[in-house]
């Protein structure tokens, strides 16, 4: 173990075409994020690692996207080369627990892939068409966070093309920082780049994608990991699988918030014991949509799941449970957890193996995002600065009761209407604001720094999963979480790797 590694030179070849035909760069100017005025200086779509070094050694500011979907504007262009990764589509065969992937593989693909083998890729975000290398740019977090852990857990290794056109492989467990806090990079051109480890302490919660990683003896790995493509950019990376679980949805109505924070911590409770093989209930993932929430989502989309639109304060849980061998005692447990906890009705269940339920229960879920936003979209319509203005918010499990009211508060005395939703398992929840007038997104950016603020002084953080991108109140938020000097000591790690600012510039912070 060392804090020492040394890049290697890419086959030469030559770089590729810069495509600058409007009809093909108009389709790469906006991410999910959907802020206006991008622009792109062309996109290219490297075919491998040679290519893409060969295009990043001659570039002077380059922007590496993967699916777009990010909902920060960290993938929208503002005058770079677009570094399209869609043509980086290796997928190897799954080999002892690992795989390795092009970082353009959608993650949709690389399960239906592991499938096959009956394995499985755990840590996906709620959208699956992400990319492999998009979400480990971003340590895409999602539902299943609470028992997996974010994708930084599965990340074994990563090649990674930096700013100047080497390549760099980074294997978990080979290149540690030393105790002064830092790692030394020997380029191809004999030069060693001295990369100091930034000295703040991160949040303890279970997801975060706030910046550069940071730790006493860190794995290099781990810095390139969440760095949202300023660092250098992922080719390929070696994930963990595991052997593909059977699973249970259960969706459950709870009578209010008190309600369903007490059924949360059960469950944990209860999934805990099951991981210390003490219990059959092992819960992967609890999802929540609070009343304001379910009240966005049309008629048609409780319709096509089969569920009771619920009525007054009522609150959805949607629970993933894994099995073991034993459906029968999983399910027998949810019930008593159930009645002990107070639920009233039934909850709906897809058993194991019925994908197609599952896939309802599943799809009712994601309506309250998209009814969310295709409320923001009308609103724009009447309302051209209008745009999507929502926290990423993760507390420690014991805050979450108080984070759900902070959010309900600082909405409401601002007479902002809103809706509330997300992974409450990790404490990690989505207020957004449903915008009717511009003023009432600038009320709720307002409303969402006070929450930061206050979430950071419960110890947790305001960036769980979505990352901070070129969003001015993220980096804002970034600011909140780690202070000026925190934000000068991720500057100082850019400038260590990227002197020139060539890769995603303007993400994270401002040079
Ligand atoms: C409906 C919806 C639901 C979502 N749910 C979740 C969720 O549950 N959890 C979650 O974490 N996120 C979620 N997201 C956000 C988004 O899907 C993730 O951030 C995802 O990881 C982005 O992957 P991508 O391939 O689209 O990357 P992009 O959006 O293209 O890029 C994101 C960032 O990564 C950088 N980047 C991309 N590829 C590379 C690369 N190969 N090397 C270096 N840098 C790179 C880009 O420069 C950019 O800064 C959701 C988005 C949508 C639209």
């Amino acid at each position: 173990m060392s804090n020492r590694i040394k890049a290697r030179r890419a086959a030469a070849v030559t770089a590729p075409e810069i495509v600058r035909d409007q009809a093909i760069v108009s389709s790469f100017l906006s991410d999910a994020a959907h802020v206006p005025g991008g622009f792109a200086d062309g996109v290219v779509f490297p075919r491998d690692e040679a290519e893409a070094a060969s295009l990043v050694a001659h570039a002077s500011r380059v922007l590496p996207v993967g699916a777009q979907s990010s909902l920060t504007g960290g993938a929208t262009p503002r005058g770079d080369v677009v570094l399209s990764t869609r043509a980086l589509t290796t997928l190897g065969q799954p080999a002892n627990g690992r795989i390795r992937v092009g970082a353009g593989v959608p993650l949709h693909a690389l399960q239906r892939s592991l499938a096959a083998s009956a394995q499985y890729y755990p840590p996906v975000p709620t959208f699956d068409g992400a990319f492999v290398g998009g979400t480990i740019a971003t340590n895409a977090a999602g539902a299943a966070t609470f028992k997996h852990g974010s994708t930084r857990r599965w990340v074994e290794a990563i090649t990674v093309v930096l700013a100047n056109g080497d390549v760099l492989d980074v294997a978990r467990g080979e290149t540690r920082a030393n105790a002064e806090g830092w790692f030394e990079i020997e380029l191809t051109t004999g030069e060693a780049r001295r990369v100091p480890v930034p000295q703040y302490v991160m949040p303890d919660v279970p997801k975060l994608s706030a910046g550069y990683y940071a730790a006493p003896e860190m794995d290099l790995i781990d810095l390139f990991i969440g760095a949202e493509g300023t660092l250098g950019i992922v080719i390929e990376a070696t994930l963990r699988i595991i052997a593909r679980p059977q699973r249970i949805a259960a969706l459950i109505r709870c009578a209010d918030d008190r309600q369903a924070v007490a059924l949360t911590a059960t469950l944990r409770d209860n999934a805990i014991a099951a991981w210390h093989k003490q219990g059959p209930l092992d819960v992967a993932a609890i999802e929540y949509m609070d009343a304001r929430a379910l009240r966005a989502v049309p008629d048609d989309a409780f319709a096509r799941a089969g569920v009771t639109r619920p009525s007054g304060q009522s609150v959805m849980l949607l629970v993933q449970i894994e099995l073991g061998s034993d459906a029968e005692s999983a399910l027998g447990r949810l019930q008593s957890v159930l009645t002990s906890t107070g639920i009233e009705d039934d909850p709906h269940l897809a058993l194991a193996g019925d994908d197609r339920g599952a896939e309802r229960l599943f799809n009712l879920r994601e309506a309250v995002p998209s009814s969310v936003n295709a409320i923001v979209a009308a609103t724009k319509q009447t309302h051209p600065e209008v745009e999507k203005t929502a926290g990423d918010m993760v507390v420690p499990f014991t805050r979450l009761a108080e984070s759900i009211a902070l959010y309900r508060t600082a909405f409401e005395t601002r007479g902002i209407d809103y809706a509330i939703w997300g992974h409450v398992s990790d404490g990690n929840l989505h207020p957004n604001v449903v915008p009717h007038s511009f003023e009432e997104v600038r009320r709720g950016r307002e409303a969402i720094l006070e929450m930061a603020r206050r979430v950071v002084a419960m110890g947790g953080a305001p960036l769980a999963e979505h990352g901070v991108g070129r969003s001015a109140l993220k980096q804002q938020l970034l600011r909140e979480l780690y202070g000026p000097d925190g934000i000068d000591q991720m500057r100082a790690v850019k400038r260590a790797l990227d002197p020139e600012w060539k890769l995603a510039p303007g993400v994270l912070f401002s040079a």
